[in-house]
């Protein structure tokens, strides 16, 4: 039996001044006393936050992550980050393909694929999203669409130690609404299938997570179902308490499907 350990990520967004690194600090704390259990926990900051959350972080088991990277390693692109930028600010994964970065920044499956490239180039553990939106869902379409991510996104040259899948219904991400536990199974069964063929032999060590308006009170509901190896968290993830809240779920939780 393959015993995958769970991720709990936290997705700051746009979102956190340097006054809000105190949110990390007691981020750490509580992952030092063990709320988390044996869960991983991650946090992606703003990228202006990565080198002092570093050092914050820097001792504890808590680590940290984009939420975005450019393709090339450097070069004249104004604005953007390396993964290899990333890397050095402290960052061990970052965020690809989130539906906001795919939708307001036209980002595509090959634009993803190429990222996934440029992380697992810079040694990062790239985070790559899928999901439906809402139309898609109801024309009965959401595996089709997700299993044409999934091909066009991930690179051969990808693991199940360099690679993790977050599955985010898009209707789901800060709405309030989520999916039945059953649709999640589903869902995380036929990626767990698709990346396997995919990769060949990765499938069973791979770490899918499910985002979409994950809280504390909902968590242990969406995330202990079968082939759910954590969680994506954006909005719940800004307060310390709230995440912990959502990661303690993992105290007593040994997985061993
Ligand atoms: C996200 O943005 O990845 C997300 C899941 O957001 P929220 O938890 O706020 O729905």
């Amino acid at each position: 039996m393959t015993q995958r350990r769970p991720l709990v990520a936290g997705n700051w967004k746009m979102h956190g001044l340097r006054k809000n690194l105190s949110e990390v600090s007691a981020i750490c704390a509580a992952v030092a006393e063990g709320i988390a259990g044996d869960a991983e926990v991650l946090i992606c900051p703003p990228a202006t936050l990565l080198i002092a959350a570093a050092r914050i972080c820097e001792g504890s088991k808590v680590a940290l992550g984009g939420q975005h990277c450019h393709e090339e390693p450097s070069g004249p692109f104004t604005g953007d980050l390396s993964a290899e930028m990333l890397k050095d600010a402290g960052a061990t994964y970052v965020i690809l393909g989130h539906s906001e970065r795919r939708s307001g920044h036209h980002e595509g499956n090959h634009s993803v694929h190429e990222k996934t490239l440029g992380a697992l180039r810079a040694g990062l553990t790239a985070i790559v999203c899928v999901g439906e939106t809402k139309s898609e869902r109801e024309a009965g379409d959401a595996l089709r669409l997700v299993g044409s991510q999934l091909i066009g996104s991930i690179p051969k040259s990808a693991s199940s130690e360099s690679l993790v899948i977050a599955y985010e219904p898009v209707w789901a991400i800060g709405t309030g609404l989520t999916p039945t536990p059953e649709d999640i199974a589903e869902m995380h069964h036929f990626i767990r299938v698709q990346v396997n063929d995919i990769l060949p032999g990765q499938g069973a060590a791979l770490r899918i997570l499910y985002g979409g308006s994950v809280k504390p009170g909902n968590a242990a509901k969406l995330l202990l179902v079968k082939d759910v190896d954590g969680a994506l968290v954006g909005g719940a993830s800004l307060n310390s308490s709230e995440f912990m809240g959502i990661a303690g779920i993992y105290r007593e939780f040994v997985r061993t499907t």
